[in-house]
């Protein structure tokens, strides 16, 4: 989720013919074929769409990409795929996507996210064509809407986690409620969705430490200090209140408690003075779940070369967003420039919102995502590769990882519209130069590493 009232719902899937839409299309054409190389596999059975599709893709695809064609008719059980095919090498990865704010449109739209919903970007049907084997929910309050602490906050948070269980247990065919590496392996191997949780912020823990005890023990799997805004416990990178404030004695008795428990310790959207009393506090590998490299877009929401060595340094994982404010220099200036500008429509969708929970704030949302899709230069996926390009330059593959933010985003990359397009980013990594092991490693391999670790007692 990120800043004020940026909630992506209207999704606006590009239609043009540029490259980056172009490669997106193929790769969803084979993902289709989503059939793990472990097994339990059904194959589409579209083989004259296909064939098209692989004339399209020999004349268009760069020369090391024509291999994926052999995808394009249903492979003897015998017949391995090509080492440097991608879209076979994506789906025999474990796919684990570290932050989506989906939830809320479940608890205020009563989106049934186990069918395809008309304005999200993740859901059962398009993590199955993205080949994406896990997701962590973010369980995310409000603190302006739910308050910073208290009974409220509270209710909220209990409410994501029970409709995260609720999808479930309501859905066991496809979804299976995970909380270690070993239940996301699982479900991997047996064609499930795993569902995690994340608290994106602390609010929810009513500055009680047994709190954190309570959400572990309802699957909640790692929490952010802060999001947006500071606490009395920590600060934040989204106010003047964080320039200053750190972890007080309270905050780091909590992440001590983290650490006891096994729930990573996440340092996306704390402040710097936090980020740096987290690494001085925690025992165990911290993450960032979503953040992307300040050396190439400046924004405080990103991490100073420092800081990725740090969470390296610590066994952690930085997990790229995709947000195109956190990718692309410049981009959040002429997004502030276009909010002033459509200020008065925004505001008029906001008043005339009818509904609960953030009604309000998703009808003026969808305002500006619509704004944004026609008036902002579209930044392209190679951009998001551009920083795990960066992060592994300066401290190896084993560090970086994927956290999308999808449905808490209100512009996407182009390429990258919604969780069904991930392959292509398989795609753009392969064509850098990174191998099915390196491939492996940034979609989920790094991530499970980590979790085993703070699993570790
Ligand atoms: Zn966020």
């Amino acid at each position: 989720m990120e800043q004020l009232g940026q909630n992506a719902s209207v999704k606006t899937i590009t239609t043009t013919l540029q490259r980056d839409a172009f490669i997106h299309r193929n790769a969803q054409r084979f993902m289709t074929f989503r059939a793990k190389a472990r097994g339990a596999a059904t194959y589409s059975k579209r083989v004259g769409a296909l064939l098209l599709l692989l004339s399209l893709t020999v004349c268009n695809m760069p020369e090391n990409r024509s291999k994926t064609g052999e995808s394009a008719t249903p492979r003897a059980a015998n017949e391995q795929p090509a080492a440097s095919d991608p879209a076979a090498v994506h789906r025999r990865a474990v796919a684990i996507d570290m932050h989506a704010d989906t939830v809320q449109f479940i608890v205020d739209e009563g989106a049934d996210i186990n069918l395809r919903v008309a304005g999200v970007q993740l859901d059962a049907p398009r993590m199955r064509e993205g080949g994406l084997d896990a997701q962590f929910f973010s369980i995310w309050v409000e603190p302006q809407v739910y308050g910073f602490k208290g009974e409220r906050a509270v209710a909220r948070a209990d409410e994501q986690i029970a409709a995260i269980r609720a999808l479930a247990e309501r859905h066991p065919e496809t979804w299976t409620l995970a909380t270690t590496a070993a239940d996301i392996r699982r479900a991997a191997d047996e064609g499930k969705l795993a569902a995690l949780m994340g608290l994106e912020g602390g609010y929810a823990i009513d500055e009680k430490l047994e709190s954190v005890e309570r959400y572990y023990r309802a699957g909640v799997r790692y929490m952010s200090p802060a999001w947006s805004y500071s606490l009395s416990w920590a600060g934040s990178s989204g106010d003047p209140a964080g320039e200053t404030r750190g972890l007080n004695e309270f905050g780091r008795r909590v992440v001590g408690e983290m650490n006891r428990l096994g729930m990573m310790v996440d340092v996306s959207h704390v402040s710097d003075k936090t980020f740096w009393d987290i690494v001085e506090t925690s025992t165990k590998p911290i993450i960032a779940t979503h953040s992307n490299c300040r050396a190439i877009a400046n924004v405080a929401r990103n991490l100073t070369d420092e800081q990725i060595r740090a969470v390296a340094k610590s066994g952690g994982v930085v997990c790229v967003v995709f947000y195109p404010g956190f990718v692309e220099p410049g981009w959040n200036e002429k997004k502030d420039a276009l909010d002033r500008d459509i200020a008065p429509l925004v505001q008029e969708a906001g008043r005339k919102a009818v509904g609960r929970g953030s009604a309000r704030r998703i009808a003026r949302d969808r305002v500006r995502e619509r704004e944004y899709a026609a008036r902002l230069a579209h930044v392209p996926l190679a951009r998001v590769v551009d920083h795990i390009d960066h992060i592994v330059r300066l401290v190896g593959i084993e560090h970086v990882g994927v956290g999308s933010d999808f449905d808490g985003i209100q512009a996407t990359p182009r390429g990258l519209s919604s969780v069904a397009d991930l392959p292509n980013l398989t795609l753009e990594l392969m064509r850098r130069g990174y191998t099915e092991e390196d491939v492996v490693k940034i979609l989920g391999g790094n991530v499970l590493r980590v979790m085993e670790e703070v699993e570790r007692k």
